[in-house]
Order: C-alpha cells, then sequence, then structure tokens
C-alpha cells in the first residue's frame, strides 16, 4: 500500500477504528486507487448498532431543537469544507466537480431544512366517545435507523437519511457504497468535530452482502433506510423480514418523458439532454427514454443529436468539461450490451452507440438511439448512462400508455402547453412523481417516492420526516374518583 493514499478507518461509538482487511476504491476517471477503507466485519455491525441503540434513549431524551443544533452543526462544517468534499466526491465518483459542489452545497441546506421541524412536527389529540377521556397521540422515534447507500450522490444521501432521523429522535448506522466510500469517512471526521453524543452516529464499509446483510438483518434496527437497486431492495427486505423491521426503500426508475407537438422544443431538449449528461447519465429520476410526437420527430431528434454531439466528456475536475466517466467497468458494459441489444432488436445508433478508445477512465460517448419500440429491452431495462432511446407516438393515450407500462414507477415528466393535457397527465401517468415542462429534480420539501418496484415509503418533506416516527396512541381518563 503506498504511503501517499489516504486510507480510512470505521466510526462506531465515537471512536475511529482500523480494520484488519481493507478495500481498494478506484477513480473512475483514470483507473488508480485512491484510498483504502475498512473492509469491515459483522462483528463491527454488531458493535456499531448496539452503540446506536444505547445510545438513542438518551439521544431521544433530549428536545428536539437540541438535536437540530447538532444537525445544523454539522451543515456548517460541511460548507466549512465544501471544495475538499466536492473534491472527494468528483474524483471518486465522477461526477464533475460543479454538480460536486451542488451536490455539497445541497447536502448542507438539507441538513438545515430537516433541523427546522424540530419545533414542527406534532402529534394529536383526538376526540373521545367518553366524557372525561383524552387520547392522545405522540411521534415518538423508531430507535436505531440502517441507512445503506448507493454510489451516485452518495454524499447528499448520507443527508437525507441522517437528518430526517436526528431531529425525530432516532439514531444511525451508515454503510456507504464501497465505490464511494471516501466522502461518507470525511464526514465522519465532520460528525466527530461537532462532538455529537458517542454512538449517535456510526460508519461500517465493507461488502453489501455482508455488512449491508447484516445491518437489514439486526434484530435491534428498527428501521432500514435503502437507497439503489431493485435486486437489492428485494435482498433487503427478505433479510428485514425475519425481525419484521421497517424498510424504506428507493430504488431503481426508468422515467419517461412525453414531448407532445405543442411543446416549447427547445425547453424539453435541454431538460432531457440534461437528464441524460448529468452525473453521467445515472441518476435515478431523470428521463431514461423520451415519447415524441410524430409530427416534432425529425425536429426533436436532429436537436437532440445536436446537443448531445455538443457534450464533452473527460477528467471531472476539468470545469471546461460537462460529463465525467461512468462508475466501474461493469457500468460500462451494462451500457453496450443494452445498446447492442437495441441494434440487434431494429434500433438505429443515430449518435455515439460506443465506448472511446481512449485509455484512461470508465467512458461511454453520449448516445442518442431513434427507431426504437417500446418492446426493446432498452426501454425495459435501467440503462445509468448517456444513452437516450426516442420513440414515437401518435395520440396522448398511446404516449401515456407506453410510459405506463413499466415496472418502475419513479418519476416521469411531460412537455405541453395544453393545460387539459398536463392536466390529464397529473392523473394519468402513474409514476410517484410528474414534472411538467421542467427538468427532473426533486424538491426538498417534496416527497420523493416511487410506485411499483421503485420503491416503499419515500423521502423528504414532511412526509419523509414521518418515516422516521411510529405512532403510539394514549387514551387517559380523568377525574375518575368523581365517577366512583
Ligand atoms: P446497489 O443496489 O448495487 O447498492 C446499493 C447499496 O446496497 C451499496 O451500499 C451496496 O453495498 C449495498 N448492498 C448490496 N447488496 C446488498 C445486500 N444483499 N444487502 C444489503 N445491502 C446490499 O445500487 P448502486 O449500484 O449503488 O446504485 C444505483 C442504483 O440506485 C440504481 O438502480 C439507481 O436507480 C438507484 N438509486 C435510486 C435512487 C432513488 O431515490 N430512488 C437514488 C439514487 C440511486
Amino acid at each position: 500500500m503506498s504511503n501517499k493514499l489516504k486510507t480510512y478507518q470505521l466510526y462506531i461509538n465515537g471512536e475511529f477504528k482500523d480494520s484488519t482487511d481493507t478495500i481498494p476504491v478506484i477513480n473512475p476517471s483514470n483507473k488508480q486507487v485512491i484510498s483504502y477503507i475498512p473492509k469491515g466485519t459483522k462483528e463491527d455491525v454488531n458493535s456499531a448498532v448496539n452503540a446506536a441503540n444505547e445510545a438513542q434513549t438518551s439521544w431521544e431524551k433530549l428536545p428536539a431543537i437540541q438535536r437540530a443544533e447538532y444537525i445544523k452543526k454539522i451543515a456548517q462544517k460541511i460548507r466549512e469544507n465544501a471544495d475538499m468534499l466536492a473534491k472527494t466526491i468528483s474524483e471518486e465518483q465522477g461526477k464533475v466537480l460543479g454538480l460536486a459542489t451542488v451536490e455539497v452545497n445541497f447536502t448542507a441546506d438539507y441538513m438545515d431544512y430537516m433541523a427546522e421541524w424540530a419545533r414542527r412536527y406534532e402529534g394529536e389529540i383526538i376526540q373521545s366517545d367518553r366524557p372525561n377521556e383524552n387520547i392522545f397521540l405522540f411521534k415518538f422515534p423508531i430507535g436505531v435507523a440502517a441507512g445503506i447507500l448507493p454510489w451516485n450522490f452518495p454524499f447528499f444521501l448520507i443527508a437525507r437519511k441522517l437528518a430526517p432521523a436526528f431531529v425525530t429522535g432516532n439514531t444511525i448506522v451508515i454503510k456507504p457504497s464501497s465505490d464511494t466510500p471516501n466522502n461518507a469517512f470525511e464526514f465522519a471526521k465532520l460528525v466527530d468535530e461537532v462532538g455529537l453524543p458517542k454512538g449517535v452516529f456510526n460508519i461500517v464499509s465493507g461488502s453489501g452482502s455482508e455488512i449491508g446483510n447484516t445491518l437489514a438483518a439486526h434484530e435491534k434496527v428498527g428501521i432500514v433506510s435503502f437507497t439503489g437497486s431493485v435486486p437489492t431492495g428485494v435482498k433487503i427486505m427478505e433479510a428485514a423480514a425475519k425481525n419484521v423491521t421497517k424498510v424504506s426503500l428507493e430504488l431503481g426508475g426508468k422515467a419517461p418523458a412525453i414531448v407532445m407537438a405543442d411543446a416549447n422544443l427547445d425547453l424539453a431538449v435541454e431538460a432531457i439532454k440534461n437528464s441524460r449528461v448529468i452525473n453521467n447519465g445515472q441518476v435515478c429520476n431523470c428521463a431514461e427514454r423520451v415519447y415524441v410526437h410524430k409530427s416534432i420527430e425529425k425536429e426533436f431528434t436532429e436537436k437532440m443529436i445536436e446537443a448531445m454531439k455538443a457534450t464533452t466528456y473527460g477528467d471531472p475536475l476539468k470545469e471546461e468539461v460537462d460529463m465525467g466517466p461512468l462508475i466501474n467497468q461493469a457500468a460500462v458494459n451494462h451500457v453496450q450490451s443494452l445498446v447492442d441489444k437495441a441494434k440487434e432488436q431494429g434500433a438505429t445508433i443515430a449518435l455515439g452507440g460506443e465506448i472511446p478508445k481512449r485509455d484512461d477512465g470508465f467512458f461511454y460517448a453520449p448516445t442518442v438511439i431513434t427507431n426504437v419500440t417500446q418492446d426493446m429491452n432498452i426501454i425495459k431495462e435501467e440503462i445509468f448512462g448517456p444513452v437516450l432511446p426516442i420513440v414515437t407516438f401518435e395520440t396522448f393515450d398511446e404516449a401515456v400508455q407506453m410510459a405506463n407500462d413499466s415496472e418502475f414507477g419513479l418519476t416521469s415528466s411531460i412537455y405541453t402547453q395544453n393545460i387539459d393535457l398536463a392536466m390529464r397527465a397529473c392523473k394519468e401517468i402513474k409514476f410517484g412523481e410528474t414534472y411538467i415542462n421542467r427538468e427532473n429534480f426533486e424538491a426538498m420539501q417534496g416527497f420523493h417516492a416511487g410506485w411499483r418496484k421503485s420503491g416503499i415509503g419515500g423521502a423528504d418533506g414532511k412526509h419523509g420526516l414521518e418515516e422516521f416516527l411510529q405512532t403510539k396512541v394514549v387514551y387517559l381518563q380523568y377525574d375518575t374518583n368523581k365517577q366512583q
């Protein structure tokens, strides 16, 4: 192991801890090892969950506003270290530095937003059928939360799990993706600096099948909040089922974008192109398949090819670059196999469609595919790369039917100036989110939740906060001496 390389430690019960084995972390834009992270064990998971469980009792007793103060202090630390954090994310994940900076700042804002709920989340007092009785509905924390993370927005997703968990009185054990763990360990250092009570925040890295599975199957974990792929989500449900543990799953997407003949075409092209380019095409909520009205097919396709052609890619730390690499070789192979399959099934590769001949990183060329039909794999499966398949339609009903024909149900979008169609889209497009005349990007005060195989439960806003709460009803009869 080179001395120059960064090394990290587990963070359990307020202490940094070495591990016997390590895992190398690769920079996807040059395939070089950038760090070694601890390969945690089942015993480490056990220690972390036990620490979180012990810490939870006194953490819950703190007034919510005091827990919020810690969240705000972490947000402040994030802002103070924004440059270092953005560079760390960009280096290990491959998103361009500008986007990594947006991710860091958005994360700090998200922490502050969730902290504000401290004085706002409430129970209820319910009317009783009896005289001299109050029925109180309390909202209590669930206990220990396990946050299992993917690699595509690795830093923000820590906050999406931790901030609502903390403000509501839960403690947490985070398991980062082995592709992008460095930012999580940098986060742990900042948490350590704010003096959070021991055991409230823990981080254990290692393989999904061992560390992730042990966490999901742990009897002292009260909620598993997972973001990642559908197959892993299924495994997590299975593991959690053993203890009837609550799961909140944010899974994959295959977002349709419908472009009607009356759409503002430039707006639609720009937003859909960005969907395929942002984070190198690896965003769960971004448009992955586009349905274009037959009458504007030519114009739309030409503009899209032009926009994708103008997209530059390379080292994500360079300011002039629009797009970085895919996360790893398996991702490149997956994208290429879907493109090849589309060709085999009769589609036309109008732009790109190939792995660029360069030996630095896991790059994929911006790609536009035409003559695509609904039955092709490229329309059914998540691509997660800078590839856009275009399907045409004749009627709104046909477009909606094809959009809904998916096992995924995360996000969707439509571009139209027709208020009737926009309103019909709200009701008839069966997805957790529909964006009308705008890019796919959720607000922190909204609710991000997938239908069908895209998930269970959701994140953000009031409803995302409530995921980390359980209700208790208390019946209190008073003045009982008088009644006797
Ligand atoms: P993944 O499912 O491969 O891995 C996610 C995490 O699960 C990793 O930390 C991994 O180590 C862990 N894991 C793997 N096997 C496990 C097991 N058996 N038990 C417990 N944990 C296990 O996903 P990924 O490749 O890291 O991320 C990409 C996927 O995430 C895409 O499908 C994308 O759509 C989805 N995603 C969804 C959202 C959303 O909000 N819905 C957001 C971001 C990413």
